[in-house]
């Protein structure tokens, strides 16, 4: 067997449990042996902290399965996560909305619902989007008890070792403590990261992508452009916890457009969906007989929620658009992968979950260096189509791990200690 394997927490020592819960959430099912074979450590050792777990609830024994196709085959014992045994508080923070969920400890979605920022202060906010929770949680017949911890998603740069977001664009321009704020109305633990990191780390957490690529760019187009960076299967934060920022690269000189972050110039509005929506709205307005128009009658005026549907048109007005806009964000990503160098460029967002717009963005990067690894891009997988996932695994990173290091009645206290 392959074994190119580290645990992820090695840099804050973590022990053989966490371990163990880590390995598990990254490969689904394991044998005690192959468990043991990969940490490095006795099957007996592992059997012991497997049976804690198993014990509580937080594992499950799976069938046992043969070891080969020969009926002399040695049978294992399968383990895997029970992913219900907890659930989650997830709550992802944009400029515009906030989404709040009840998920299992995968980011399978149990409950949710969309609520407008409320509040002139942070800290109203926070209350408002708490009280909220609270109903929301109540309302489904949830018990505090059930819930592991609430995993915060914020845009901007986060400090997620203290949980304070330093940025929230359009929204406010101070610090505050958003993990403090939290743990204040709730009864359980709260983690905070931003968005896209959290995003990453969901594809650390639940998938085996560290057994071959250890440097990882993630790349999020739609509805704007976010990024982040894994260095030697962490997340990588620099300078004031930022982030690699593909989409705040300065891509005019003069008469830029004025982005989120405050800057003129950036890339991400003229790439973002809101850009590409104003376009198609633009081209209606002056070609009021065009294709565009034509596909307006039917589609009704272009929004955030109906451009899947202009984009599934082959409009070469759009097209070519879309070609210029993919190009324009291929073009910097190329320079960042210059100068970060992944294994891997991971794919993430509503633009890229459609076939064609990864298509195309794809074969830009590929006309602008043909050197580059022809396995360079995929799409993050655990979270398709799950837009918890990120806050699932911020909670299963900060809080089960680091508890469950400890021991089972640690939880109140592991910050603490
Ligand atoms: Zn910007």
């Amino acid at each position: 067997m392959k074994n190119s394997w580290l645990p992820r927490g090695a840099a804050i020592l973590m022990n053989n449990r966490s371990q163990t819960l880590q390995l598990l959430f990254s490969r689904g099912v394991m044998s005690r042996t192959d468990i043991a074979h990969y940490l490095g450590i006795t099957t007996a050792a592992v059997t012991s902290i497997v049976s804690d777990f198993l014990d509580e609830g937080l594992l499950v024994q799976q069938e046992a399965v043969l070891e080969s196709q020969k009926p002399v085959g040695r049978r294992r014992l399968p383990i895997a996560i029970n992913y219900d045994w907890r659930y989650i508080l997830a709550i992802d923070v944009h400029s515009y909305y906030i989404n709040i969920g009840v998920t299992n400890m995968k980011g399978d979605v149990l409950t949710e619902r969309s609520l407008a920022p409320k509040g002139g202060t942070p800290e109203a906010l926070c209350s408002g989007i708490a009280k909220e929770c609270i109903k929301m949680l109540w309302e489904s017949g949830i018990s505090m008890e059930k819930v592991l911890g609430a995993g915060v998603t914020v845009i901007g740069p986060i400090n997620q070792r203290d949980g304070i977001a330093l940025h929230v664009f359009r929204l406010f321009d101070d610090p505050f403590p958003i993990r403090s704020y939290f743990e204040a109305e709730f009864p359980f633990p709260v983690a905070v990261e931003n968005n896209v990191c959290a995003i990453l780390l969901s594809e650390l957490v639940y998938t085996d992508i560290t057994e071959d690529s250890h440097n990882i760019l993630m790349l999020k187009w739609g509805p704007g452009v976010g990024s982040a960076m894994a260095i030697h299967d962490q997340i990588y934060k620099g300078y004031h916890y930022q982030s690699p920022e593909i989409g705040h690269n300065l891509i005019s000189e003069r008469n830029g457009l004025r982005c989120n972050c405050g800057a003129a110039g950036c890339l991400e509005p003229t790439v973002s969906v809101d850009a590409i929506v104003a376009f198609i709205a633009e081209e209606i307005a002056q070609n009021p007989t065009g294709e565009l128009a034509k596909l307006s009658n039917v589609l009704g005026t272009p929004t955030r929620k109906n451009l899947p549907q202009y984009l599934e048109s082959d409009s070469e007005t759009l097209w070519t658009f879309m070609q210029e806009r993919a190009h324009a964000l291929a073009s910097v990503t190329g320079n960042a992968i210059h100068l970060l160098s992944p294994d891997k460029l991971l794919l993430t967002g509503d633009l890229f979950a459609m076939e064609p717009v990864k298509e195309l963005f794809e074969s830009q990067l590929q006309a602008i260096n043909p050197r580059l690894q022809p396995d360079l891009c995929a799409m993050a997988r655990a979270s398709a189509g799950k837009k918890y996932a990120g806050a699932a695994a911020i909670v299963v990173e900060q809080i089960l791990l680091p508890w469950k290091d400890l021991g089972s009645s640690a939880r109140q206290t592991h910050r603490n200690s």
